[in-house]
């Protein structure tokens, strides 16, 4: 047997005699390296840095819905995830991945869902397998039995699985000839899996892996041995087709949550817990917020008076803040001719997504699903000069949009909602400006509503195509450039996805984290050189000639509802004092002090604030717990002591007793509050 060469991560070269594996190569470097290794990626050392030996990881696997594939994780960096124990047979780059590496915690859920299979046959032999890819916060298994699984069977499965894991079974590739795979799951009855090595093994050898007696059709790679599988939990059990496709028998998927370490599971588990504390549905009822009505359709929002009192001011904040930008405020119709949206190309990209035409007098009418077209007439309605531009029109506009009811989901997938919109038609030359206007613009909204948290992604186009695209090259260059050099300028990090821009132009997306750190889509600022040309939009330049100017759809909020649940689940319904609809509820210990209860009560109401009197005739426990669990700001509790001495005892919903202040001097701290919309 010959030698080969193993260039390692840190450039140096190893030569081994053929056959080696990645697993002796950890070993020769630290005995704590082959401890930790759980795969290795190799690519071809002639490529240089980045370059690819396997294909783009399956985007079904990453993904939640892998109905399409074999169970394999290419891994996403460039190289192939190979087994440790694979020989190796000719030159390569070599690197050997632990915990450290995000593509290993996918090999490793892999290996987890060969558990849970292992667990099942052990248990119900006579179910039949289908696909156990890994998945964003663990993995799935898909089975197919006659009775359903409860949640006594996962308990079972768990501790099986556990069992199986303390036994440090080792993972083991096998290759067997493809009639004799085929004739193996044949024997066996394993139909499913029968299907996908006739349908996906291409070689003559069929790569299969053993875990103890189990053994599954999969071209890997994973982890050496179960012992490290511990910390996972099955979470649910749900019903999915035989390859996603209906008419196919039906699977039973059972979820598993995994990750390398208990403190990580544990930390994922809670934020779960608190998602559903902080689940907005639940929230919206609880506080009386907001409804869907039955009777009205799914998917349209009634406010109200309390998420009513929020909304009022959040787009009073909103309007203040755009008449100080230089915006000008618009509004447009509900309902506009469909051959508006013929023009502007929607009743032919669009068309999924909007709502069927409306017939009136002979004439086919179309309910907006976006601003966009309302503000280009009024742009159109005069000649427009240089010196008038830029031109930017504002709507808080409602707009009507199809979506199917199956992805409908409380105020943040609805199917009537209002965009905080606005339209920007400029000059190249006010390309730059505009663009740091808008972002500046954005973050102020950020900051206002306490999010401090984002990620914020530039969409560019593919540019060895620019015939997929409208508009200019150098309109793109320009425009691209503005985008990137603000974010740089004002030193906001940025992740640029070349290809990924609509066909239109390039755009900013502003993810907010929220206070549990899951992150939302919010803010675009979009560039579109294709609506300008379609409505033939002009304007006279400073050398008398007619020019197009160069348009920018820009939404901070992105839609009213889709934020206040956003505002609700990042605050857990707990606002800030500045948009809480009730910050101070009065509570009187008794009858006796009701007079003064109402003075203290009309004292604040004069001097504006939005506050509750509760006269019923409740201990005061009573009416605190119901306080706090209405998670109003401030509780006065006001008896005989106060009455006498003109003060209220103050209590805050999460500090506490705060002790007796005199009246005015809460009311001025509460004023001081209010003013700076203090997130407290
Ligand atoms: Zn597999
Ligand atoms: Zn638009």
């Amino acid at each position: 047997m010959g030698s080969i060469q193993i260039t390692l991560p840190d450039g140096s070269v190893q030569e081994v005699p053929q056959g080696t594996t990645p697993a002796d190569i950890a070993r020769k470097i630290s005995p704590r390296l082959a401890d930790a290794a759980l795969v290795a990626r190799v690519s071809d050392p002639a490529a240089g840095n980045g370059a690819s030996a396997a294909g783009k990881p399956d985007s079904s696997i990453s993904g939640n819905a892998a109905t399409d594939t074999t169970d394999g994780y290419d891994g996403s960096s460039a190289g192939e995830l190979i087994d440790l124990r694979r020989p190796l047979d000719h030159n390569v780059k070599l690197q050997i991945l632990t915990e450290r590496d995000p593509d290993s915690l996918y090999v490793f859920r892999h290996s987890a869902a060969h558990l849970l299979a292992a667990a099942v046959m052990e248990l119900y032999p006579n179910v039949k397998l289908g696909i156990g890819p890994p998945i964003d916060t663990g993995f799935f298994y898909e089975f197919l039995r006659e009775q359903p699984f409860t949640t006594e069977d996962l308990e079972k499965i768990e501790k099986k699985m556990h069992e199986l894991a303390a036994q440090d079974l080792p993972n083991e590739r096998k290759l067997v000839p493809k009639p004799e795979a085929v004739e193996l799951y044949r024997k066996s009855d394993q139909i499913f899996k029968c299907e996908l090595v006739e349908e996906k093994a291409t070689d003559p050898m069929v790569s299969f892996y053993a875990t103890g007696k189990f053994i599954d059709f999969c071209r890997g790679p994973h982890i050496p041995s179960t012992r490290r599988i511990q910390a996972f939990k099955l979470m649910s059990v749900a019903g999915a087709y035989w390859k996603g496709r209906e008419g196919n028998p039906q699977l039973q998927r059972i979820y598993a949550a995994c990750f390398f370490t208990q403190k990580e599971l544990d930390a994922y588990l809670h934020r779960l817990e608190e998602a559903k504390r902080r689940d907005h549905r639940k929230l919206g009822a609880e506080l009386d917020l907001f409804s869907i009505e039955d009777e009205a359709g799914p998917g349209l929002i009634f406010w109200h008076p309390k998420g009513g009192l929020i909304r009022t001011i959040v787009e009073d904040w909103l309007r203040a803040e755009l008449f100080k930008r230089g915006y000008d405020i618009v509004y447009t119709p509900h309902i506009m001719r469909r051959e508006l949206w013929n023009t502007s190309g929607h009743t032919g990209f669009y068309k999924d997504n909007m709502f069927g035409p409306v017939e009136v007098e002979k004439a086919d009418y179309q309910l907006k699903p976006m601003n966009c077209p309302g503000h280009i007439l009024i742009y159109k309605s005069k000649l427009r000069s240089y010196r008038d531009l830029p031109v930017r029109l504002a709507e808080l506009g409602t707009v009507y949009r199809y979506e199917r009811s199956g992805v409908l989901h409380g105020l943040l997938r609805v199917r009537g909602f209002t965009q905080d919109d606005a339209h920007i038609f400029c000059m190249p030359s006010q390309i730059e400006s505009e663009v740091e206007a808008c972002i500046d613009f954005a973050f102020a909204v950020m900051k206002n509503f306490g999010f401090e948290q984002f990620e914020v992604e530039l969409s560019d186009w593919d540019e060895s195509h620019p015939e997929n695209y409208a508009g200019k090259p150098e309109d793109w260059h320009r425009a691209t450039a503005a985008l990137a050099e603000t974010m740089t300028r004002i030193k906001v990090p940025f992740k640029r996805i070349a290809g990924e821009a609509a066909f239109y132009g390039p755009k900013i997306d502003v993810k907010l984290i929220d206070a549990i750190g899951r992150s939302w889509q919010l803010t675009t600022v979009q560039f579109d050189f294709n609506l300008p040309a379609r409505f033939k939009l002009e304007y006279v330049g400073e050398d008398g000639g007619r020019h197009q100017p160069l348009m920018v759809h820009r939404a901070l909020l992105g839609s009213v509802e889709r934020f206040f649940g956003i505002l609700v689940e990042h605050y857990a319904g707990a606002f800030p004092l500045w948009l809480a609809p009730v910050q101070v509820q009065v509570c009187p210990v008794s009858e006796k002090v009701i007079d003064y209860a109402k003075h203290v009560t009309e004292t604040l109401r004069r001097h504006g604030t939005r506050v509750h009197l509760d006269e019923r005739n409740e201990k005061l426990p009573a009416k605190i717990r119901d306080a706090q669990l209405q998670k109003i700001p401030y509780m006065l509790v006001v008896g005989g002591k106060e009455a006498e001495a003109g003060t209220v005892s103050v209590r805050h919903r999460s500090k506490g007793d705060l002790g007796p202040k005199p009246l005015a001097e809460f009311l001025a701290s509460l004023q001081t509050e209010i003013e700076t919309r203090a997130i407290a």
